[in-house]
């Protein structure tokens, strides 16, 4: 779903003055409030003030703007109340009905609030932080530690044999629901080297060519996800039992369950099926 709202541009320093309407993501635990409308779709609202909802936040944070229009993320009292005709709804059942732009700054807002309430304590001394000028930061005035927004960069990769791709089924996953390897980037190694690992571990594989392909913020909760191919090299498919239930190779006529369009996954996996002249329908 596309927009004709100007792009957005994220900034800290909060406008002076309320004095046009801005737009609200406003945070209930992990889901958002919007109103939703009779055709499927749903908005976040855009109005002078929050208090034009009837609603305080506990926390506010300013994102950035569209156009002229600020852009606020607020955090709701456990227990708050959706507004009559609004309701509090989870970003991922969201996805194709926010617009793709209110949608990505949605995903933003919601790794923001997350920070600013997880750091609202020094993580070295103990004592009450304060929101930083000019960077997206709190600092602890006692020790000087600095806390930014986390983000926690995962690697996805998708590995190529002949016409075929390796896709896993997950522990959890429901049973004809397929994806592809992924997993935490760990502290000291890059991002190639992540690659190979997790591949080693989940699948016993050992690849050749791993390439970038792009990367998506994946704000459940503060992942960044990095794509990547890659082509089979060496090794007989052992499934790590305590990650994995099922992996297997897969050409483009025999595709299980495949992930929905939200995802990165999904990118990789479509891109291969183009090289194949096929466009897959939607999961
Ligand atoms: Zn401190």
């Amino acid at each position: 779903m596309t927009a004709t709202r100007p792009p957005f541009v994220p900034a800290v320093d909060p406008p002076a003055a309320a004095d046009q309407p801005a737009w609200w993501f406003v945070f209930h635990g992990t889901d958002i409030l919007v109103a939703e409308n009779d055709d499927g779709t749903a908005v976040v609202s855009c109005l002078p003030d929050l208090t034009d909802l009837g609603l305080t936040g506990v926390r506010r944070q300013f994102l950035g703007r569209f156009g002229a229009a600020p852009c606020w993320s607020v955090e709701l009292a456990v227990g708050a109340a959706a507004p009559p005709g609004m309701a509090f709804q989870g970003l991922r059942g969201l996805y194709g009905r926010l617009a793709d732009d209110l949608y990505a700054v949605a995903g933003r807002a919601s790794q923001i609030v997350a920070w600013d309430r997880d750091h609202q304590f020094c993580g070295r001394c103990g004592n009450p932080t304060e929101i930083a000028s000019a960077e997206r930061a709190r600092r602890c005035p006692s020790c000087g530690l600095t806390a930014f927004p986390r983000l926690s960069p995962a690697i996805i990769v998708l590995i190529e044999k002949c016409d075929q791709i390796l896709m896993a089924r997950g522990r959890g996953f429901p049973e004809r629901f397929f994806g592809i390897i992924a997993g935490f980037v760990e502290a000291g190694e890059t991002l190639e080297e992540a690659v190979r690992r997790e591949v080693r571990e989940e699948v016993g594989l050992e690849i050749a060519d791993v390439r970038y392909q792009g990367s998506q913020p994946w704000p459940f909760p503060h992942a960044l996800m990095i794509g990547f191919t890659a082509r089979y090299a060496s090794g007989e498919i052992q499934i790590q039992e305590s990650e994995l239930a099922d992996a297997g190779w897969f050409g483009v006529d025999d595709l299980p369950r495949i992930p929905s369009k939200l995802s990165i996954a999904r990118r990789l996996v479509d891109a291969w099926a183009a090289r194949h002249g096929r466009t897959l329908a939607d999961a």
